[in-house]
C-alpha cells in the first residue's frame, strides 16, 4: 500500500472530468486503510473517499488523499426460512450485488437494479429508485473514523436515513469511510411496481418475477438513461424538492399540469420538470448539455468541474426565478 503523487481521476469517475488527486490510495483490506490515515496525518493530508465515482464532481486538482476502498467480499452471515443476512464489502459494485442476490432468491434489491457505483456509498445517500430505498433493506453500516481509524458499526435506525439522506450526509459528512453494509433480505417475492412504467409492464405482461423486474428496471433505464461510458454524467444532478402543501397549492395555480406526489405534510416535485418547462432539454451550457430524454441529467462533453457547476447554477438560478424553488445539488464536490 503506497500513497500515489500527483494520480489521474479521469477514469474514476463518471462526468469523466480530467481531474488530478495530490495522492490517490486503494486500499484492499482494513489494515490498508488504516495505514492510508496514519500516513494521511503524517503528511497532514485532508481524506476524499471515494467510490465509483458516478455521484461526484471533482475539481482540477483534488487536494489531499483520495481514498478508495477496494475489498468486496460478500458473506452469508445468517439464514432461516423466510430471510438472509449478508455482510457485503465497500467495494462491491452495486449492479454486480444486486445480481448475485436475485441469482441466489434473495429479494428486495430489484428496483434498485442499475445504478452505478458500490456498496459502500449506497448508505451514504440512501439510494432509491422507482420506489425503494436501500435503507428498508440495511441492518447495520460499518466503517472507520477518518480522524483516528477508529471502528464503528451504527445500526439502520441510528443512520438518519431519509429521502436520498443520511447521517454519511450530515453529521457524519466527509468523516468516514464505510467498509461493509449489513443487508437482511427476503426469500419470498413481493414486487414494488407502483411506478409508471413497471405498472404499465405488468399490466400488459402480468406480475413480474423479482428477476423479470431486474431485466424491466434495466430495460427502462437504458431506454432513458444516458450511459456514462458513452455520455459522461452523474445521475440526477439535483434532488426532486419536497415543498409544503401551501407553497405547492400556489405553483400548481400557476402550473396547472405540474406532476406532483404527495407525501406526509408534504409534496415532492419532478425536478426534472421543472427544469423541461424551462426549455432546457437539450440545451448546452459551454461543454455541458442538459440530457435531451431527461431534463435531470447533465451530459459533461469534455468540460471541467468548474464548467459542470457553472451549469448547474444557472439551472438553479433560472428555476429559482421561475418557481421560487431552491433545487438542492446531488452530486458531491471533491475539490
Ligand atoms: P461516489 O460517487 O464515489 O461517492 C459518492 C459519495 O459517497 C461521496 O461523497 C463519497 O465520498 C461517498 N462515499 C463513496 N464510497 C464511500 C465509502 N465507502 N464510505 C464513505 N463514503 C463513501 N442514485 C440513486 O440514488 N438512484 C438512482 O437511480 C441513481 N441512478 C444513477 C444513474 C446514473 C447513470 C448515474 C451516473 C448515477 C446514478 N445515481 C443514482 C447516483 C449514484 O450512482 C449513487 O449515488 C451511487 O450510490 C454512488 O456510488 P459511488 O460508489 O459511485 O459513489
Ligand atoms: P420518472 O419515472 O421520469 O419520474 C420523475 C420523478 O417523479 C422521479 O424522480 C420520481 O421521484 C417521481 N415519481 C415518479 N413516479 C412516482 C411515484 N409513483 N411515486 C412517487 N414519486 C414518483 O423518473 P426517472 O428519471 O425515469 O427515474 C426513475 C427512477 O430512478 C426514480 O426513482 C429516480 O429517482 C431514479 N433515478 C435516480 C437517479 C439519481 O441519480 N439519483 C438517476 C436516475 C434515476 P423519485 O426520484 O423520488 O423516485
Amino acid at each position: 500500500m503506497k500513497l500515489q503523487a500527483q494520480f489521474p481521476l479521469l477514469g474514476l469517475n463518471t462526468l469523466a472530468i480530467d481531474s488530478v488527486a495530490e495522492y490517490f490510495v486503494s486500499a484492499e483490506s482494513i489494515e490498508d486503510v488504516t495505514a492510508a490515515i496514519n500516513e494521511a496525518q503524517a503528511k497532514n493530508l485532508d481524506i476524499k473517499v471515494l467510490g465509483g465515482g458516478s455521484n461526484v464532481v471533482m475539481a482540477d486538482c483534488v487536494s489531499g488523499l483520495v481514498l478508495k476502498y477496494a475489498a468486496n467480499d460478500c458473506e452469508l452471515i445468517s439464514e432461516d426460512n423466510e430471510f438472509v443476512t449478508l455482510r457485503v464489502d465497500a467495494g462491491f459494485e452495486w449492479h454486480s450485488f444486486v445480481l448475485y442476490t436475485l441469482a441466489h432468491g434473495w429479494y428486495g434489491l430489484e428496483n434498485l437494479s442499475y445504478i452505478p457505483g458500490t456498496v459502500g456509498a449506497a448508505p451514504v445517500q440512501n439510494i432509491g429508485a422507482y420506489g425503494v430505498e436501500v435503507k428498508d433493506s440495511i441492518v447495520s453500516v460499518s466503517g472507520v473514523y477518518l480522524e483516528n481509524a477508529e471502528s464503528f458499526t451504527l445500526m439502520s435506525d441510528q443512520c438518519d436515513f431519509s429521502y436520498r439522506e443520511s447521517c454519511f450526509k450530515q453529521a457524519l459528512n466527509g468523516k468516514t469511510l464505510i467498509t461493509a453494509v449489513e443487508f437482511k433480505l427476503s426469500k419470498k417475492p413481493n414486487v414494488k411496481i407502483s411506478y409508471a412504467p413497471l405498472n404499465k409492464m405488468a399490466q400488459e405482461l402480468g406480475v413480474p418475477s423479482p428477476q423479470l423486474l431486474s431485466d424491466w428496471v434495466v430495460s427502462v433505464r437504458k431506454s432513458k438513461l444516458p450511459e456514462p461510458s458513452k455520455l459522461p454524467n452523474a445521475g440526477s444532478f439535483f434532488k426532486n424538492p419536497v415543498v409544503s402543501i401551501s407553497v405547492f397549492e400556489k405553483i400548481q395555480g400557476e402550473y396547472p399540469d405540474i406532476p406532483n406526489y404527495p407525501q406526509t405534510n408534504a409534496v415532492k416535485l419532478p425536478a426534472g420538470w421543472l427544469i423541461d418547462q424551462l426549455g432546457l432539454k437539450g440545451h448546452s451550457f459551454g461543454p455541458v448539455s442538459v440530457h435531451k430524454k431527461q431534463a435531470l441529467v447533465l451530459v459533461n462533453n469534455g468540460g471541467s468541474g468548474k464548467d459542470v457547476e457553472a451549469a448547474a447554477a444557472e439551472i438553479k438560478s433560472r428555476v429559482k426565478a421561475k418557481y421560487n424553488i431552491e433545487l438542492e445539488q446531488e452530486p458531491r464536490v471533491f475539490c
